[in-house]
């Protein structure tokens, strides 16, 4: 799960990290209010989405001004006006894809003076199992792009959990950042304190791009991208609270909310499968046939009819889908219920798309009886293989 940066600030400050002074604003006319409680004279207004790039980004409306989503005001009434202007807009970043993201919230912080910006991030290494620290000189750019163009600028290590972190870490950190002087005590200080927020929070990922130094030789976490593990929030009710549903998927939401474990693609068939490992060859075929899946979607052993009848209406609902696969093996999934919520679901929504169905295992008999009498327009699939041909040329032709 992610978080806004000012959320993300919020619960940096707690654990003692340099953060600047700021204010969330819902409402345009709260901005100058928000504003007016900083000395200035630099505010910076950030629009708040669940993505970055946004200092890059542009609006999709001319009348929301035309120099992105992170603007440098010089005073008050210059904030609290950058931040009418973004509120209600549409944000397009490298990282929201073409629609954009339409900006309900408002940061607006406490200019700083910056002398460098540097990066410095923290996540899950799933190679090692360990969490690792990604540290770049090249900060207030995508990390992606100086992997690209410049990798010797960047350091990386994991931390050995049995041993755990200690000051050597943060000061290999510092020097490989060109620190000296007290910004290596601060930087030192700092590792260890985003270790343990990211360690007692069980994150995913933490962000800080850039980390600046100030012309005094400060470090502050300028920005901060933050992410959450999702088995892990039943015990951070805290952290569970700040989650923006608005920033979600509202066909993951949905899914989310009937136990389905469902993620959008961009693709153009629609996957019902039981089973994580079925789903994901059930991708993959899709792809050796040609075509691409608009979904992965696995909805799991012991589902109900009702839980197939909302899996099926959340794939049935995205625009892009233009032809079904539904794939069933049942084991401890029964055929029947299956073939129950598909029919039960069609009857609320319709079925404007090809639908291509291969059961097997448990009661495929009655199972395919249930879909023959309904008189519904579905093709059989006799195997995997077959299925995914027969709704590839159902929808490509
Ligand atoms: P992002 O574009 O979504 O990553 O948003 P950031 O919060 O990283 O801001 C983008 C850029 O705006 C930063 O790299 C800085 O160069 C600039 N910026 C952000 N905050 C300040 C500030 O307080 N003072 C100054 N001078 N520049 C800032
Ligand atoms: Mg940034």
């Amino acid at each position: 799960m992610n978080i806004h940066e000012y959320q993300a600030k919020a619960l940096l400050r707690g654990f003692g990290a340099p953060v600047s002074d700021g204010r969330v604003v819902l409402r345009a006319e709260d901005a100058k209010t928000a504003a007016g409680e900083m000395d200035g004279p630099l505010w910076v207004v950030k629009a708040q989405i669940h993505a970055g790039g946004r200092g890059k980004g542009s609006f999709l409306e001319p009348e929301a001004g035309e120099k992105g989503g992170v603007r440098l005001a010089r005073s008050v009434s210059e904030a609290a006006e950058f931040a009418r202007q973004m509120l209600g807009r549409t944000l397009v970043t490298e990282q929201t894809g073409p629609a954009g993201k339409v900006v309900n919230r408002i940061y607006i912080e406490d200019g700083s003076d910056i002398a460098r910006e540097l990066y410095l991030a923290l996540l899950i290494d799933r190679s090692t199992s360990r969490i690792s620290f990604v540290a770049s000189t090249e900060g207030g750019m995508s990390i992606e792009d100086v992997a690209h163009a410049t990798p010797e600028k960047i350091l990386t290590f994991s931390v050995d959990p049995a041993s755990g972190l200690s000051d050597f870490h943060g000061r290999r950190i510092a020097f490989s950042l060109g620190l000296t002087g007290n910004s290596v005590k601060q930087c030192v200080a700092l590792v260890k304190t985003l270790y343990k927020a990211f360690v007692e929070k069980d994150m995913d990922m933490l962000e800080i791009n850039p980390l600046i130094v100030t012309p005094a030789g400060d470090l502050k976490c300028l920005d901060s991208k933050m992410s959450f593990d999702g088995n892990a929030l039943y015990r951070h009710p805290d952290v569970a609270a700040l989650r923006d549903e608005t920033e979600e998927d509202p066909k993951e939401l949905a899914a989310s909310k009937f136990d389905l474990n469902y993620i959008a693609l961009d693709g153009e068939i629609g996957c019902m499968v039981n089973g994580a490992g079925l789903a994901m060859a059930t991708m993959d075929i899709i792809k050796l046939y040609g075509a691409e899946p608009a979904n992965f979607l696995d909805v799991g052993g012991g589902a109900t009819k009702e839980k197939v009848t909302e899996a099926f209406k959340i794939i049935t609902s995205d625009p892009k889908v233009k032809g079904i696969l539904v794939n069933i093996f049942g084991g401890i999934m029964r055929c029947d219920v299956i073939a129950e919520g598909v029919l039960a679901a069609v009857k609320e929504v319709g079925l404007k798309v090809p639908l291509v169905v291969r059961l097997e295992g448990t009661n495929v008999e009655l199972g395919k009886e249930i879909i023959r009498n309904s008189g519904l327009d579905v093709i059989a699939g006799d195997n995997l293989s077959d299925a995914a041909q027969k709704i590839v040329k159902a929808v490509k032709g």
